[in-house]
């Protein structure tokens, strides 16, 4: 089918997952396809540290249903504020957020390297409101930098983003309302 991915054959995928629903899909999908995948949850961009663990709860709450092996990033708010300084009144979809992609497929590709995985990617494509071509390009310029291959896959494709909603009620998850960071959580509020 147009915008599948080619199947693979059992080689090793460093998923980056954002969030336990964004993650359902993409899990059984690339698993559908044939590859072996491996969870990392690395988001130094959650607001503030209560919603940071209530997310990695319900990603570790999944992985167990689903028997997904899940590595726990380290918790570095700091240094995404650092990174986003500056960036901290544009809108959502705008430069903060391309820093704040690149921050965490950056940490996972250097991961994925380090640990012999044959590709990294991301759950953040499933999102309608993420930018999937900053994904593919900032993808692309990590797998030169670190010589480990990006899995450029569109997972909002193929209905991606309306089954992962299917599947997140199914498994009762927690559905955030707003993206992550403190500036994300404001605009939502102000809404
Ligand atoms: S709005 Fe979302 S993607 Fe953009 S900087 Fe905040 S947490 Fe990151």
């Amino acid at each position: 089918m147009k915008n599948d991915l080619p199947y693979g054959n059992g080689e090793k995928v460093l998923l980056h997952i954002c969030c336990a629903p964004d993650a359902t899909y993409p899990v059984f999908y690339l698993r559908g396809r044939h590859y072996e995948v491996t969870g990392f949850f690395y988001n130094p961009n959650i607001y503030p540290e209560e919603e940071y663990k209530r997310r990695f709860s319900d990603v570790s709450r999944f992985a167990v249903r689903v028997k997904l092996p899940l590595i726990g990033g380290e918790y570095n708010p700091e240094k995404w504020f650092s990174l986003t300084k500056g960036y901290e009144n544009e809108p959502e979809g705008a430069r903060r957020c391309y820093i704040c992609y690149r921050e965490r497929l950056e940490v996972t590709a250097r991961l994925a390297k380090d640990s012999g995985f044959d590709f990294f990617t991301t759950t953040l494509s499933i999102s309608p409101r993420k930018n999937t071509r900053w994904i593919f390009e900032i993808g692309e310029e990590l797998e030169n930098t670190y010589g480990v291959r990006f899995l450029k896959a569109d997972f909002k494709k193929r209905n991606g983003f309306k089954s992962s909603v299917i599947l997140s009620r199914y498994y009762e998850m927690y559905r955030q309302d707003y993206c992550g960071c403190i500036f994300s959580r404001h605009n939502q509020k102000s809404e």
